[in-house]
């Protein structure tokens, strides 16, 4: 089994990717887990690619690659493997097949998880992965049942740092520019093949199966997607011609025989010629037709981004009014006690000199009430005096 899983981020590669695994018994080899193993370990492969990860754009071709052409060496890949994320764009689609081709080991298939953009979304805000298992969940579709814990093996869940809105966003836009044009690559090598990926899990590994059980061996085309084989005609019987009387009219029933048989050839040539003209009228038809349903829904689905754009733009739009409204309601709050608090000042300060001021007065007072019993008995003093003179 040589086959590559495409979709977008959070179609669901990774989920079943691990099913394929259990089941057929093939290694699943995915470059975003390879390149997240090289940052968490801090090599210098690690530290190149982990700028543009952190930003949701791809990591270096030669990096990549380089990474692909050691892991498809090892040996538990020669039964075959399952590539997760890998091939991203064209370059790396055709390195690939010039890789697999040298090794005489075509890949088999180009499968196809397809899930509506808008629901990609909430899958990846909501992605948590096991630390220690790699069991997925998701906190809004499959959530565990301990928060934070695996159900499966207890091991811390885990929030993937590109997993945020804004690196989501630009993850998505490079899937739409770089890789789905993967998708006419291998449909153009007739080794494409699609499920919906939206549903139960179990239900999308039932369809995922159906396919991989139509799987030619080979790197050759898979049974649906090859054109029909030309059916060969049956042989026409001719028809017995009654026995000539005499030589002569032996050889000219011969002949005649012979003009028949070349007419009826001519004739059916034409027949033929028509046929297969009507045939590739009608397939050039269909494709015209599958052509128009595949650009009204890339026209609907180029709609509804738009529409899920704008809702998202209205929403953070919404959100920083929000966020200013509440940034004013603060400074004007802060403005009035700070008001109260000068208003408080000036009222103690006003209290405080008030006081001083009854103070002095009060100590002006017992001044002049100590002047006056001073002049009251010099005024008595000065009497006695007088009177004791006389
Ligand atoms: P994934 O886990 O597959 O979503 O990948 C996570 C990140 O790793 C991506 O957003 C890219 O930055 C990087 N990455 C994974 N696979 C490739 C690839 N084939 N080519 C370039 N970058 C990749």
């Amino acid at each position: 089994m040589r086959i590559v899983l495409l979709g977008a981020p959070g179609s669901g590669k990774g989920t079943q990717a691990k099913l394929m695994i259990e089941k057929y018994g093939v290694p699943q080899i995915s470059t975003g887990d390879l390149l997240r193993a090289a940052v968490a370990d801090q090599t210098s492969l690690g530290m190149q690619a982990k700028a543009a990860m952190d930003a949701g754009q791809l990591v270096s071709d030669d990096i990549v690659l380089g990474m692909i052409r050691e892991r498809l060496s090892e040996s538990d890949t020669d039964d075959g493997f399952i590539l997760d994320g890998f091939p991203r764009n064209m370059a790396q689609a055709e390195a690939l097949d010039a890789m697999l081709n040298s090794l005489g080991k075509p890949l088999q298939l180009g499968l196809l998880i397809d899930v509506d953009f808008d629901v990609l979304m909430q899958r990846l805000t909501g992605r948590r992965t096991c630390e220690s298992c790699g069991q997925m969940y998701n906190i809004y579709s499959s959530p565990p049942k301990l928060d934070g814990q695996c159900d499966k093996c207890g091991g811390t869940l885990h929030h993937r740092s590109d997993d945020n809105e804004e690196t989501i966003g630009s993850r998505l836009r490079v899937y739409e520019n770089q890789t789905s044009p993967l998708i006419s690559y291998y449909r153009n090598q007739g080794k494409l093949r699609k499920v919906q990926g939206v549903g139960e899990i179990g239900d999308i590994f039932t369809a995922v199966n159906k396919v991989l059980a139509d799987m030619p061996s080979g790197g050759e085309a898979p049974v649906a997607e090859k054109p029909a084989a030309a059916v060969s005609s049956p042989a026409v019987k001719e028809k017995k011609e009654s026995k000539p009387k005499t030589a002569k009219k032996k050889k000219a029933s011969k002949k005649k025989s012979t003009k028949k048989k070349a007419k009826k050839k001519v004739s059916k040539k034409k027949t033929t010629k028509k046929k297969s003209k009507k045939k590739v009228a009608k397939k050039a038809t269909k494709r015209k037709a599958t052509k128009k349903k595949a650009k009204k829904k890339a026209k609907k689905k180029a709609t509804k981004r738009k529409a899920t754009k704008k809702k998202a733009k209205k929403k953070a739009t919404k959100r920083k009014a929000t966020k200013k409204k509440a940034t004013k309601r603060k400074a004007t709050k802060k403005k009035a006690t700070k008001r109260k608090a000068t208003k408080k000042k000036a009222t103690k300060r006003k209290a405080t000199k008030k006081k001083a001021k009854k103070k002095a007065t009060k100590r002006k007072a017992t001044k002049k009430k100590a002047t006056k019993r001073k002049a009251t008995k010099k005024k008595a003093t000065k009497r006695k005096a007088t009177k004791r003179k006389r």
